[in-house]
């Protein structure tokens, strides 16, 4: 067999991955899609409880939606607000179903290469096909050729770590039985029961960082909740910027987040701590945990810590391949500068494609979530552009490749995890970016700020 008739290998069968897949089998391309996770979507079920901050006709993919029409498929009203579960079961698994024995769940690519060449081999390099190595739940290994591989696994499994350096803090991994990394879904009894009349440390400053201080806020807020205390730490000082774009952002349930945010300050539910880089969580003599921070600062306990500093990708099984990635975000050199937090604090990228996502080793994109490294803000709509141009420089379509077709929303969330403030700095300016000083206002979806959690889009992939 040819490399040419070889599949297209899809690592991950998130928005991205389905998406990815629904482009290629558009131009006629076989795709093989594995799934680490018991089912497509696997990364965004774990979020099934929280809303997006995107619409509908935001987040679903027209490639995607063409190869559902036959079956019937109702695109839902484009107007409102799917939450992650709505996500995965209303467009997410009837794309999977749709693409058949094309998509592999319960498989995990553990690695990558050229066959018959490790990383250092220059003979014949281009002309091989990939090698994907695959381990199914039931331990069993298999390898797939591939002539291209779109990885798409995103950055879900890999969340950051409380440490100010980027390092676990001293005692994190001793403290992981009262460490949660992603917004807890208060509406199940246990995990409600874990944080009801407690006091809750929140680190990051991101949209899932605003989306855990407003539930906690509501949580206080209901029957059995009375003495729920958030305590919001900020590697930063609070400013203009600190709330997000407000009602800036084109996204305007994204900018409710904030509001939400500040509203929980505000209202008294949430302290804030500034400037706190955390090195150590000790525990005391109560079990309770105390947080250190590098300037000398030890705060007052607290029962439990939600940790929302963002994400990273991993690289490990891509070890074979000669990637092109930016030194600081992780992300495609030439994506990088469009990305960079230390840049755009406002997340506004313009959209590309398979020329930003490419690297020394052709044939191999990093795409949707992943392709952002460390960066925050990405977008759905950003990854099924992406996919379209990728999808069509695999084909040979360059035309369309190069071509952009896509106007992405402007400002938004502010800042990002790979941001070092000065905090006076911060304040004496206002904030500088984009926001102006928030103000409280209806959220997007019909519910009020106090009601926020239960209705409101919510979300978490920005500047956490
Ligand atoms: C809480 C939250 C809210 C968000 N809200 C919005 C929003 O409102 N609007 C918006 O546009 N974006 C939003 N985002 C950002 C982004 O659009 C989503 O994260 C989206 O799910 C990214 O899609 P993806 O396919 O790139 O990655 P993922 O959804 O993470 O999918 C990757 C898939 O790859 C699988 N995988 C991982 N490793 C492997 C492996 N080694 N082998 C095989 N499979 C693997 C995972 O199991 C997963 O199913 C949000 C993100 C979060 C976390």
């Amino acid at each position: 067999m040819s490399t040419q008739q070889l599949p297209v290998v899809v690592i991950g069968a998130g928005p991205t991955g389905l998406a990815a897949a629904a482009h290629l089998v558009e131009r006629g391309i076989e795709p093989l899609v594995l799934e680490a996770g018991p089912a497509a979507a696997s990364a965004v079920r774990e979020w099934s409880h929280v809303r997006l901050f995107s619409t509908w006709g935001e987040v679903v993919d027209p490639a995607a939606e063409k190869l559902l029409a036959p079956t019937g498929w109702m695109r839902p009203d484009p107007a409102a607000y799917p939450s992650g579960g709505d996500w995965a079961d209303l467009y997410l698994q009837p794309l999977a179903d749709v693409l058949g024995d094309r998509v592999r769940a319960g498989a995990t690519v553990t690695g990558v290469s050229r066959a018959g060449r490790d990383r250092i081999v220059d003979a014949d390099r281009e002309q091989q096909p990939f090698v994907v190595h695959i381990t199914y739940a039931d331990g069993r290994e298999e390898r797939a050729f591939a002539r291209a591989v779109i990885d798409a696994s995103g950055t879900w499994v890999t969340p950051s770590p409380v440490g100010g350096s980027g390092l676990p803090a001293l005692g994190e991994k001793a403290a992981a039985d009262r460490i949660a990394y992603r917004v807890p879904d208060l509406k199940d009894p246990a995990v409600r029961a874990r944080y009801a009349g407690k006091r809750t440390a929140v680190i990051g400053s991101g949209a899932s960082a605003f989306t855990a201080l407003a539930y906690l806020a509501d949580l206080a807020k209901s029957d059995g909740g009375e003495g729920t205390k958030g305590v919001w730490i900020l590697r930063r000082g609070i400013s203009g910027s600190t709330f997000g774009g407000g009602e800036a952002d084109q996204l305007p349930a994204r900018g409710a987040l904030g509001l939400a945010a500040k509203a929980a300050v505000d209202e008294g539910h949430a302290d804030a701590v500034t400037g706190f880089r955390t090195e150590a969580i000790e525990r005391d003599a109560n079990d309770r945990l105390v947080l250190a921070g590098e300037d000398g600062r030890r705060l007052d306990p607290v029962d439990e810590v939600i940790v929302l500093t963002g994400f990273r990708p991993d690289l490990s099984f891509l070890d074979e391949l000669r990637l092109g990635l930016d030194e600081r975000l992780q992300a495609p050199v030439e994506l990088a500068p469009l990305i960079d937090p230390n840049q755009h604090s406002c997340g506004t990228v313009y959209p590309h494609g398979h020329r930003e996502l490419s690297h020394p080793e052709q044939g191999v994109y990093l795409v949707g979530m992943k392709s952002y490294g460390r960066a925050p803000t990405f977008l759905a709509m950003t990854g099924y552009e992406q996919v379209r141009s990728v999808a069509a420089a695999i084909a040979g379509d360059l035309a369309s490749a190069d071509r952009v077709e896509l106007t992405l929303p402007e400002t938004g969330v502010c800042g990002g995890a790979g941001l070092f403030d000065a905090p006076d700095a911060q304040e004496a300016d206002g904030g500088g970016c984009c926001a102006p000083a928030p103000q409280l206002v209806q959220l997007g979806a019909p519910a009020t700020v106090g009601a926020a959690s239960e209705q409101a889009p919510a979300g978490g992939c920005c500047g956490s």
